[in-house]
């Protein structure tokens, strides 16, 4: 007993939840997505009425064929009816296909219209929402959950208009020829929809718990694809194989849940069919024999009983069409209205050319818990190279992103030429800065795109000059195909070295005022080394440099140190202060840079 008033209670939750957001959802989609097309939508959907109507008058046909065409032995009146039937088909022929054709290209449109929305609101989310969001989760979102989506954009309502014009017609027809007989046909009518209302609820359920287990798989596809490399150096593919043969378990266990409801719908429909016929025919067959109905009135009946039963099974199987569609949409607007926490502010403004000073006004930050960035204050003057210092994970590379806003201070301020960077535009800010880090992103395009991507309107001679500038011209001639040569996924057809002098040109190309450097900490050939240098030092001509600093050259070079121990600035000054003083500093560099360079 306990156990049913669970079920029940879950049930009851569920309709209470499913149904009412089930329809907030599809409102709010109409008027975001499908209003806008709503003249070409109605168009397609009086097709749907059309089409319906189409069918239900060949059953009309065949009662006149048998009452008055063969009960009468008129001949020509078969042959004209015989003929309208044919006709009737070829014009629901015509129907299905422009309905068809123009469904699918207005339901591919607004598919079309969710992608390019979604990923622009994807584009403008923030770091902080990158760390916490796989790849493998987004792709799923953005091309399994929307395929879902389009699928049902036209399959739903050609279902739904389709089927629930037939069903109307047919019903009135059936009470029209006979009503007495229609009465006790449709007394099972009930049992359908109770059992599919129950169906349709726990399917729903089950489509939530599919699409999450999607995303997570798709989010293991993605991260072993990536790392392939990493997996096979390791000899760990069995221990992935079991990691991946779990999730893929999960992800079909999921899957599981829907199949066993939906496996329901056809064979209850189908039943409770077979007894509504058998009353039909039993009764009807008894008001024939007395005289009281026509045998093409029967017929007719049958048939049409027939064109409103099925309906009812097509929309059952329907549901679980539904159920996916509103998985799928809630999923979408669950990222749509997750908002970038780093953004323009209402009194944002504009910035042109910068002088480049920087200045970190007492700047605390965490990424989640812990905090990492204890109080920092530096000024960099314009011109000037700093180079940051300190053990891994103190936060140096926490203070680089706070510059060009990729994340946001809890506390203290960033001033951009004495100006706040909280208050100014985003893309400005950012075109003020140029970013040289350690396993640069290099696209899967050829070397001339990938170094063009620093400035997209630079002609070939400026992407050749910042080319020579780099150092990148030498190793270019002797690709296979030079500049047009393919550089593989993220650049695996290149060194390392190679790769970073190609990162260095995009900077040259871009020529921003502030420079931010991350050194590769994985040691180079002492020619590659050379020539990596060169191609900083031309960058850096000019400009306020901050330099993520892991080579005694670079922090002999610099105008300023700072060491950072555990998000603080433990020690400010140029190379032989700090060395004299004898301090943390000092102690590092004995133990760092001292034998390497
Ligand atoms: P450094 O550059 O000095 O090696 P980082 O600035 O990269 O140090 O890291 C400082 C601290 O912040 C470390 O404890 C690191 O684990 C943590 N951290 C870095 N990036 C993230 C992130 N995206 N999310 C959460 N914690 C992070």
């Amino acid at each position: 007993m306990a156990k049913r008033k669970l079920i029940l209670d879950t049930t009851e939750s569920m309709s209470r939840i499913g149904f009412r957001h089930g329809f907030k959802l599809l409102s709010r989609f109409y008027k975001e997505y499908a209003h806008s097309l709503r003249g070409k939508l109605l168009g397609i959907w009086c097709l749907h009425v059309l089409f319906a109507a189409g069918l239900v008058v060949p059953p009309y046909l065949v009662k006149e064929v048998i009452d008055r065409g063969i009960a009468t032995k008129n001949i020509s009146l078969i042959w004209s009816l015989a003929g309208a039937i044919m006709g009737t088909f070829v014009l629901v022929a015509v129907v299905d296909k422009i309905r068809s054709f123009w469904g699918h290209i207005l339901a591919q449109r607004i598919a079309y219209n969710l992608r390019n929305d979604l990923y622009s609101h994807l584009q403008r989310m923030s770091f902080k929402f990158y760390d916490n969001t796989s790849t493998g989760e987004l792709l799923s979102r953005m091309v399994d959950d929307l395929s879902v989506v389009q699928d049902v954009l036209y399959h739903g309502p050609q279902n739904i208009i389709g089927n629930g014009c037939m069903l109307l017609f047919a019903g009135i027809l059936i009470f029209t020829l006979n009503w007495k007989l229609a009465l006790a046909s449709l007394a099972v009518l009930p049992a359908i929809f109770l059992i599919d209302y129950r169906i349709f609820l726990t399917m729903f359920k089950s489509a939530r718990k599919v699409r999450k287990a999607m995303a997570l798989f798709a989010g293991r596809i993605e991260e072993n694809f990536s790392g392939m490399r990493i997996i096979q150096s390791f000899v760990r593919e069995k221990h992935e194989m079991r990691r991946f043969e779990r999730e893929n378990r999960q992800h079909y266990q999921s899957r599981i849940g829907v199949i066993r409801s939906m496996s329901w719908i056809f064979p209850a429909s189908i039943s409770i069919l077979g007894v509504s016929l058998a009353i039909a025919l039993g009764y009807g067959s008894f008001q024939v024999v007395a005289g009281v109905m026509t045998v093409g009135t029967l017929t007719a009946f049958v048939m049409y009983l027939q064109r409103f039963m099925s309906p009812m099974v097509e929309l059952s199987r329907m549901g679980e069409s539904v159920v996916r569609f509103l998985a799928g949409i809630e999923r979408y607007f669950e990222y749509m209205d997750n908002h970038p926490d780093v953004k323009d502010s209402s009194k944002a403004v504009g910035i042109a050319d910068t002088k480049g000073e920087i200045q970190f006004e007492e700047v605390w930050f965490r990424y989640d818990k812990d905090t990492v960035l204890k109080g920092i204050n530096f000024l960099v003057h314009p011109g000037e190279t700093l180079a940051l210092v300190g053990p891994s994970g103190s936060g140096k590379t926490t203070i680089t992103r706070l510059i060009p806003r990729f994340y946001e201070p809890y506390r203290g301020r960033v001033l951009l030429d004495g100006k706040n960077i909280a208050d100014l535009k985003l893309h400005p800010l950012r075109s003020q800065i140029g970013m040289v880090m350690q396993n640069d992103f290099l696209f899967s395009e050829n070397l001339l795109n990938n170094i063009a991507y620093g400035r997209l309107d630079s002609s070939e001679e400026e992407i050749m000059e910042a080319a020579r500038k780099a150092n990148v011209h030498g190793f270019a001639q002797e690709l296979p195909q030079a500049y047009d040569t393919e550089i593989g996924e993220r650049g695996v057809k290149l060194s390392e070295g190679q790769a970073q002098r190609i990162s260095i040109a995009r900077a040259i190309l871009r020529d921003p005022p502030i420079l931010i450097l991350d050194e590769a900490t994985s040691s180079v050939d002492s020619e590659t080394e050379i020539l990596i240098q060169e191609a900083l030092d031309r960058l850096k001509e000019g400009k306020t440099c901050i330099v993520i600093a892991h080579r005694l050259s670079t922090v002999l070079r610099a105008d300023r140190i700072l060491f950072i121990e555990n998000g603080q600035v433990i020690e400010e000054g140029n190379h032989q202060q700090l060395l004299e003083r004898g301090g943390r500093y000092a102690h590092f560099y004995n133990l760092q840079f001292n034998n390497l360079d």
